[in-house]
């Protein structure tokens, strides 16, 4: 079947108000579970031939997550989606007022390769809560997964309910000229705005889970070893390839030798080999040599090997790094971790600031001065203190960026209501209304309105 004949039949299959249904909409959530379950070792085969993912790194950052979200709406899409009372002003007296959360219709979730289930699926499980017919086109770059995606899903979803689009750039562009209900979109920052304007064409809706420069500042107040072992967990998990991950550090002068240290103490400690189980290859030749190119071979301070062939870059911290180096000018999104020095807590927040909103940011600090500054005064889609990238295990916290880093966001109730329309009701009794509001109008009539207002 044809793409555009698989739209227009969620575009019917939608009208038949049978995702409406709670009950619809948990057998398919339980079914997608079971089948996660299932295929849970195809899933891992794949990822693992993509870029040499492991089995744990799988489980703790795409499965586990995928199967939290099920449980979530399993238990919650009931209540989610119930009518939500609210007060009736005076002026709308005698009345009742409520909220409907319905479903946005026939929803195209767009995806990316380096969380190629949980970005792909985690949308799909809150689309499909909210009572929506979906289309997922995952990236094209992580081609196994998405393989083993479609393969799984399309067998076993009706195609009308939920169906995956294999699909490389050429195929995304004519597909972004129908009319969708709902874009999602997780991606780069340039691709966000292509799927922006090509949704404004047809009025749709979008949430842009973009990226960008993710600071992480260490004060001397800092729990220094807790801090270094977090942030090398954080930055090398699927080395470097996480949207979420510090992007560069932003360290306290008085420290930064000792916490340089702490940072290659842990690097050993995790024993991030080439051969290592845990340790990620680069997505493809073309992010490799984007990489390579931003290590400064002058201010490495630890790593910089490579192995062109077997995608493999060892972390590598580069020290006195200054704002204008190119590894400061775009996202790393690799194993690189630049680090500059401040002395003034407030002046780095202030430079922080000249960048474009990041996706996260991360403090590391003891201090409630600098906890309450660094929130107050930075805006940022979302992110910890004390800690990083945990803060999206939580399906309470939004997630999603700002400005350039995103719009909208999901998780938890969050994800539902980002598929969801919120459809106000009044509902009036018919009798006992007065005529103050019906022509002919009089002065008198709208001074008693003054008066009422
Ligand atoms: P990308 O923007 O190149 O690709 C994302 C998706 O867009 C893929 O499915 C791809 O096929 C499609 N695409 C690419 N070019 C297109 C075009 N011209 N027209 C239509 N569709 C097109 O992103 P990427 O390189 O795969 O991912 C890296 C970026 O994604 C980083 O910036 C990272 O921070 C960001 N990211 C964000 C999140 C988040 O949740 N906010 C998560 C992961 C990655």
């Amino acid at each position: 079947m044809e793409i555009q004949e698989i739209v227009l039949k969620q575009k019917d299959f939608f009208k038949t108000q049978q995702t409406k249904n709670i009950k619809f909409r948990k057998l398919y959530l339980e079914k997608l579970r079971n089948l996660i379950i299932k295929n849970e070792d195809i899933l891992y085969e794949a990822i693992h031939k993509d870029f040499g993912k492991s089995k744990f790194d799988t489980f703790t950052t795409e499965i586990s997550f995928i199967l939290n979200d099920i449980d979530y709406y399993l238990k919650s899409v009931k209540s989610l989606s119930k009518p939500k009372k609210v007060k009736t002003n005076f002026f709308n007296q005698i009345g009742k007022s409520r909220i409907h959360a319905e479903p946005l219709g026939n929803v195209l979730i767009v995806g990316t390769w380096n969380y190629p289930y949980q970005l792909s699926i985690s949308p799909i499980v809150a689309a499909l809560a909210a009572g929506n017919c979906c289309i997922l086109k995952p990236s094209e770059i992580a081609e196994n997964s998405m393989k083993a995606m479609s393969k799984i899903i399309n067998e076993n979803f009706p195609p009308e309910y939920l169906y995956v689009y294999e699909a490389g750039i050429d195929e995304t562009t004519e597909l972004l000229k129908l009319k969708f209900d709902k874009i999602f979109f997780t991606g780069s920052t340039k691709v966000g705005k292509i799927i922006y304007k090509a949704a404004a064409e047809n009025l749709t809706p979008v949430t842009l889970e973009l990226g960008g420069k993710s600071p992480a500042i260490i004060s001397k107040k800092a729990n220094l070893e807790v801090a270094a072992k977090r942030i090398v967990w954080g930055k090398f998990l699927n080395a470097g390839q996480t949207c979420v991950a510090p992007d560069y550090l932003l360290v306290e002068e008085s420290i930064q030798e000792l916490f340089l240290q702490l940072l290659k103490k842990y690097i050993k400690e995790f024993n991030y080999q080439a051969d290592s189980d845990h340790y990620t290859n680069i997505i493809n030749q073309k992010n490799f040599e984007r990489l390579i190119k931003l290590i400064d071979k002058d201010k490495i301070y630890l790593g910089g090997n490579f192995n062109e062939k077997q995608l493999y870059i060892e972390p590598t911290i580069l020290n006195n790094i200054n704002w204008n180096d190119k590894v400061m000018q775009e996202e790393i999104f690799g194993p690189i971790l630049p680090v500059i020095s401040f002395t003034d807590f407030n002046l780095i927040l202030n430079k922080v600031l000249e960048y474009e909103k990041p996706l996260a940011a991360y403090l590391f600090t003891d201090n409630s001065d600098e906890k309450e500054n660094f929130i107050n005064k930075l805006t940022f889609g979302g992110g910890c203190i004390n800690e990083v990238i945990m803060h999206l295990g939580n399906e309470n916290l939004p997630f999603g960026g700002v400005g350039n880093s995103g719009i909208g966001s999901y998780h938890g109730k969050f994800g539902f209501e980002t598929f969801s329309h919120q459809k106000a009701v009044l509902e009036k009794v018919t009798w006992g209304e007065p005529n103050i509001k019906y022509p002919p109008y009089s002065d008198k009539k709208l001074s008693w309105i003054r008066r009422l207002i």
